[in-house]
Formats: C-alpha cells, sequence, structure tokens
C-alpha cells in the first residue's frame, strides 16, 4: 500500500468528484490520506471529509502565504480531534517575496514569527510538524533547531532537493517526495533521492499541484502517488513492493497511524 501524506482534498479542484478521486487512489493501492492544513478556510471541510472517511486524516496549520490567519485560527479547538495527526503545513517560503528590501526583511520576520509559533504549539501538543520550504532552507533549518523540532519531528514535505537539510534526517525529519521526481528538470531531486536514509523517505500528490508524468498539466490526484513509487524504485533500483513497503512504514510511523 502507499500513504499518501499531503493531498489537499480540501482544494475546490476536488469539489465535484472526491469520492471517485479516494476510490480511484484506493484501487490504486493509496490507503491513507493525510490533508495538511493551509488555508483556513477550508479547514472546517477538511475535517468533514477526514471525520467521513476513516482512511483520510487532517493536519491543523497555516501555509505561510496565508500567515495573516494564524493569529484568528482556534487551533485548540482542531488540535485534539482525533483525526488530527499533525501541525502544518507551515514553514518559509521567500518565493514570492515582493517589494522593497525592507518590505521583504519584515515579510521575513512575519514568516518566521508564525512558523515559530506552530513549532511551539507541535511541540506543546506531540504532535509531528509538516513543514513547507521554498528558497528559504537556511533560515527554516535554523528556525527548526533553535526551537528544538527535534522533539517532535514531522516532514519536509515537497523536499527541495537542499544538500543542507539531508542533516535534519538526524533531528527526527522525513523526506516527502511527489511528483516532481518524474519531470524531466528535476536532475536534482534525483541526484539527492539516494541520499536520503531510506527509513526516511514518504510519498505524497500535494494534489491539486505537481501532477507527476505523464500526467503533467491535468489535475494531480492521490493515485497518481504510483507514478512516484514507481520512479523511486527506478531510481533506488529496488522492487516496487519494497518502496511501497518502506514509505509505507515510514509514514505510519511519522503520524503515529496504522
Ligand atoms: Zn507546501
Ligand atoms: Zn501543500
Amino acid at each position: 500500500m502507499i500513504v499518501d501524506t499531503h493531498i489537499h482534498l480540501d482544494d475546490k479542484r476536488y469539489k465535484d468528484d472526491l469520492e471517485s478521486v479516494l476510490n480511484r487512489a484506493r484501487e490504486g493501492g493509496v490507503k491513507r490520506f493525510i490533508i495538511p492544513g493551509a488555508d483556513v478556510s477550508t479547514l472546517e471541510y477538511a475535517v468533514s471529509i477526514a471525520e467521513a472517511h476513516s482512511d483520510v486524516f487532517f493536519a491543523v496549520g497555516v501555509h505561510p502565504y496565508d500567515k495573516e490567519q494564524f493569529d484568528t485560527l482556534d487551533f485548540e479547538k482542531y488540535v485534539n480531534h482525533k483525526k488530527c495527526v499533525a501541525i502544518g503545513e507551515c514553514g518559509l517560503d521567500y518565493f514570492r517575496l515582493e517589494g522593497s528590501d525592507e518590505e521583504k526583511e519584515a515579510e521575513k520576520r512575519e514568516q518566521a514569527r508564525v512558523f515559530v509559533a506552530q513549532i511551539q504549539l507541535a511541540r506543546k501538543h506531540k504532535k509531528p510538524l509538516i513543514v513547507h520550504i521554498r528558497d528559504a532552507s537556511r533560515d527554516s533549518k535554523a528556525l527548526l533547531l533553535e526551537h528544538s523540532a527535534k522533539d517532535v519531528g514531522g516532514v519536509l514535505h515537497c523536499f527541495n532537493a537542499d544538500d543542507e537539510l539531508l542533516s535534519l534526517a538526524d533531528e527526527g525529519f522525513y523526506f516527502g517526495i511527489g511528483g516532481v521526481l518524474t519531470f524531466k528538470n528535476a536532475k536534482k531531486l534525483v541526484n539527492v533521492l539516494a541520499k536520503i536514509p531510506q527509513e526516511k523517505l514518504i510519498i505524497e500528490t500535494d494534489g491539486p499541484y505537481l501532477t507527476p508524468t505523464p500526467h503533467r498539466g491535468e489535475r494531480n490526484e492521490p493515485f497518481y502517488t504510483t507514478f512516484v513509487a514507481k520512479k523511486m524504485a527506478e531510481l533506488l533500483e529496488l522492487p516496487l513492493k519494497n518502496i511501497k513497503e518502506t514509505t509505507t512504514k515510514n509514514a505510519l510511523r511519522l503520524f503515529h497511524i496504522s
């Protein structure tokens, strides 16, 4: 089986055919689904999906792009829900920084504040972190180390293939691998893959985004993690069965689900 550790099932692009999306995935061997928290406006919907399906779980958190929502989010209301398995996705994303240098610095400080607050909540509630990092490896790593994220660990979702983040494997972190692995221009990720300890590899769609080959350009969906698993098996020269078993074991261990 495969665990899709990062799938935005609460996205409007799944609204019309959610049940068939889930069933296609299940028939293809994808048996657990984790909805990361990102945009608070769809969190209630994410919870309702998890409540309606025994194989769907959710996380509570605020994406760096939606950081304004953090201060009004009633974390405690969600974090103790029996299907809440993690905090996030939270992190730093410098990809879209705009304005003057001062404005950029202010934006970075605010992202850091919201990220640190979520690391602290994760430690308080003993839940792993789903971490989103884009163009911000050094600062993200520094905050994770400084605020003892090791106590709970987590996943560097959509791992950006930065060598400098590999040492977080020793700090309780896993590496979320998705459709990017199948892209023609994914040389960096392909090269770094073998350096990730196998007991720290997990699979994700990040759907509806980052659709793997041969479906690029279409909406991504959990069934397509099967293409990611196949590519991983090919690159690591391991039987597909082993890849599925190992990544599933890893995901269940990290998120404390069975
Ligand atoms: Zn993300
Ligand atoms: Zn995401």
